[in-house]
């Protein structure tokens, strides 16, 4: 018999992480790697964010919290969403969590049996489906196809539906296409039946459109949403999650047995992030967008496909398949050869091979050099 269970076992790495393994093992030989793979803001966390963090530990503020949050940090939640989506909502939805992943999969385990289904686009964020999986239920996979800028199609996702069918998750802006959903798409998956689950966590970083959350269309819905991305703070594991009412006790109980609380600093430092950071989070944006603009033209200058402009999040999935459809091994050539860790297209789903993902979450002049080294590869292979 085996002393590792086969739950554990079985879980698919999360392959960028093996990516930036080997990157930074060459950079321990003295290498230099320009990273183009990595999912998480390049710069720091706000200072104003930071000294809220100092002063909650200079007042003491560093026991566990209520197992729901700071009642501070859920009313400023409440207020954000009022405020941005015009949705009311009242604290007692919604529970803090150490990260959106916490809270993902608090969700799924409050939601779904062994054999149940819930409906993921592919490609997807990767963790998606091996949560799905861990807990025995069933990931089904809609494609979505780069000339509809990888939008879900409503009509797709009826065909899938079936008796053990618990929830379509949906993730606007995404990653990794850095696409958003429509609004009128939103409103049709909606009427669909199933319960939807939509992870915001990219909401703010969308570049001259609006995003839309699920909770306009309709307030029986999950959200994930968390600081990570848009307040540049990662490190600081601080996430959220809202839920339909009959779901919050028992979603409570896991979070109590599981993690108690979120860390109570990152919980202080996140309500300066929703009430101070403002400034800041419009300069970081700027900067992406910037980022973004310049690696739309690169990319396609470069011969990769990507018909339809990315709006959102700090990624792009262009077209690799002219160069190769293995990207696994495409991403490990370009790092090996050219110096440039992206990530393949294969992490995202089976509907994803072929494609390569690139993150802005760089420098413009490291994106430039990279894009440099890609250039001079593709030129000499
Ligand atoms: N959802 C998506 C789509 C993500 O890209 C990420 C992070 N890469 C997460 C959730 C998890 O983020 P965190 O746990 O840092 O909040």
């Amino acid at each position: 018999m085996d002393r590792v269970s086969k739950r554990s076992r079985e879980i698919p790495p999360f392959i960028v992480m093996e990516i930036l393994e080997k990157a930074h093992k060459f950079e321990s030989q003295g290498r230099n790697i320009v990273h183009l793979e990595i999912g998480e803001p390049d710069f720091t966390t706000p200072a104003c964010i930071c000294e809220a963090a100092s002063n909650a530990i200079k007042a003491g503020k560093t026991h566990y919290t209520h197992s729901l949050g700071i009642i501070e940090l859920r009313e400023a939640i409440c207020e954000h969403y009022k405020e941005k989506y015009g949705v009311q909502l009242v604290p007692e939805q919604l529970i803090i969590t150490s990260g959106t992943s916490p809270a993902l999969f608090l969700i799924f385990s409050a939601l779904l049996e062994a054999g149940d289904e819930i409906i993921i686009s592919d490609p997807h964020y990767p963790c998606y489906p091996n949560f799905a999986d861990f807990l025995g239920a069933k990931p089904v996979f809609v494609n979505v196809y780069e000339e509809d800028g990888f939008q879900l199609r409503p009509d797709e996702i009826k065909k899938k539906i079936g008796p053990r069918t618990r929830a379509v998750l949906i993730n606007s802006p995404s990653n990794p296409t850095g696409n958003l959903l429509s609004r009128e798409r939103m409103e049709e998956i909606v009427g669909l039946g199933p319960l939807v689950i939509s992870d915001e966590i990219y909401h703010g970083l969308v570049y001259g459109e609006k995003e839309h959350s699920i909770l306009e269309f309709t307030n029986d819905a999950f959200v994930l949403n968390g600081f990570s991305k848009l307040y540049a703070m990662t490190g600081w594991r601080l996430g959220y999650l809202i839920a339909p009412p009959d779901f919050i006790r028992p979603l409570q109980k896991v979070q109590q047995n599981f993690f108690i609380s979120a860390g109570s600093i990152s919980q202080w430092a996140g309500l300066a992030a929703l009430t101070e950071a403002g400034d800041d989070v419009e300069l970081m944006k700027a900067i992406y967008d910037e980022r973004r603009r310049y690696m739309i033209q690169a990319l396609r200058a470069l011969g990769f496909g990507l018909p339809v402009e990315p709006v959102g999040a700090f990624y792009m999935l262009v077209n690799a398949k002219h160069l190769s459809t293995d990207s696994y091994k495409l991403a490990f050539e370009i790092l090996e050869k050219a110096g440039v860790g992206v990530t393949p297209g294969i992490d995202f789903g089976e509907n994803s091979e072929g494609y390569l993902r690139f993150s802005y979450a760089n420098s413009i002049d490291n994106i430039k050099d990279g894009l440099n080294r890609l250039r001079k590869f593709i030129e000499t292979r």
